[in-house]
């Protein structure tokens, strides 16, 4: 009989997310065994450019800084100085008050969400997740004991409400807005997240119970209309603001990203339940020099008219090729149609050519691919020429096999 070393949660979570992990495993194979491929690698997205000059800067100058006691704890929290800086640049979009005591340093969007998950939810609760989400959510919400809900999308990957409405029972304890989105790219009007407030609102006068909104905005700063417009901060009691400097401004590996929060959630305990709860998961705090780092990065935003170039360019070379692509309003991602309905198939296809691109289904939206690009403009034509002429295979495939393909 076979001893199970880990512990079954684990291994659902692990086996949840291979779809991706098969895919950058299998890319990397392919890449060494067939280097005659030139495997372009668009799975990932790990941003190619560098962080703006006055950030790297500030760093040089940070690290060179010699003052006691620089290396040491600090609160869990994080510096204050930086906290209120924090907290200014974010009253200035929400038109609140917000505090330093109302923002909270992590490691990443992905701590942040991470710590809110954990301050929020028990064992039985429901999150309800927009499709296509974030792969990491399911893993993230299920490590606290509680079950994912997943809203299909409404027309062009806007929220369906009606849908969401419908999805809400007496087990619903959060929600997740991500906008701008992974994979789409699509950011929300603001009557989106409006609409979505007043739903809480009305659920939680018919029935008492209070259900948090989890903005997750770690692509806010790439925005090609230049930059976060209206808060979600303002639109209701209950929101966990959740931002990074991992994409906007390219410093994924250093770790650094915070939350916040509105005044209704401002109570004696928040601050000392948030602490312990980052403690136990094991976040002592987000590192001291990027903490130093990030008042840095908030002055100096990422030029990201690069990004745009480039999704201009990908998705006119797609178009061009008959294939359905939307222009992304921020970030690196574009989500296309795929030519067949199995777009693993089609995938897979591309993969043989030399491109890598994740299946929609990673991200609860089969029949799409999402194309990261974060390559430089040369090698995003020559992928998206490849992409065009596996489109072109496909069309010629027999229609007994394209039946086959989308069974
Ligand atoms: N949220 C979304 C939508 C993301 O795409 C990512 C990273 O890809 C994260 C959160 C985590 O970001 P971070 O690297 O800041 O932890």
């Amino acid at each position: 009989m076979r001893t199970e070393i880990f512990a079954r949660r684990a291994r659902e979570i692990a086996a949840s997310s291979s779809l991706v992990r098969h895919l950058f495993e299998w890319g990397r194979d392919t890449a060494r065994a067939r280097p005659e491929l030139d495997v372009i690698d668009l799975s990932l997205g790990n941003p190619d450019l560098e962080p703006s000059p006055a950030v790297r800067e500030a760093l040089r100058r940070l690290a060179a800084e010699e003052a006691p006691g620089k290396h040491r704890y600090m609160d869990n929290a994080g510096f204050e100085d930086v906290r209120a800086t924090v907290a200014s640049h974010l009253s200035l979009s929400a038109g609140l008050r917000i505090g330093a005591d109302s923002v909270y340093l992590t490691c990443g969007a992905a701590g942040a969400l991470q710590i809110v998950f954990g301050a929020i939810l028990d064992p039985g609760d429901e999150v309800i997740v927009f499709a296509p989400y974030f792969p990491e959510y399911l893993g993230f919400v299920r490590s606290t004991g509680a079950t994912t809900v997943v809203v299909r999308p409404g027309t062009g990957f806007h929220l369906d409400l009606e849908a969401f409405e419908a999805a809400l029972t007496a087990r619903t304890r959060a929600v997740i807005l991500n906008d701008p989105n992974n994979p789409t790219g699509l950011s929300y009007p603001p009557s989106t997240s409006a609409r979505l407030s007043s739903l809480l609102a009305a659920h939680r006068q018919r029935t008492g119970r209070l259900i948090h909104l989890v903005a997750d905005e770690a692509y806010s700063g790439l925005r090609f209309d230049g930059g976060p417009g209206a808060s979600v901060l303002a639109t209701w009691d209950a929101v966990w603001l959740v931002r990074s400097c991992s994409k906007d401004a390219s410093l994924a590996g250093e770790r650094i990203g915070y939350f916040a929060w509105g005044p209704a959630l401002s109570v004696s305990e928040t601050l000392p339940l948030l602490r312990s709860t980052a403690r136990a998961l094991g976040f002592a705090s987000a590192p001291a020099l990027m903490q130093r780092l990030l008042p840095f990065a908030l002055a100096h935003p990422l030029d990201t008219s690069e990004y745009r170039r480039r999704c201009e360019r990908f998705v006119a070379i797609l178009r061009a090729g008959g294939l359905e692509a939307a222009f992304p309003d921020a970030g690196f991602f574009v989500f296309p149609r795929s030519p067949i309905a199995d777009e693993r198939r089609f995938c897979r296809m591309l993969g043989d050519l030399g491109v890598l691109c994740v299946p929609g289904t990673a991200f609860g939206a089969p029949g799409y691919f999402r194309a990261s690009l974060t390559q430089p403009m040369a090698r995003i034509e020559d992928a998206a020429g490849r992409i065009t002429r596996c489109a072109e295979l496909v069309a010629g495939v027999p229609p007994v096999e394209a039946l086959r393909a989308s069974a």
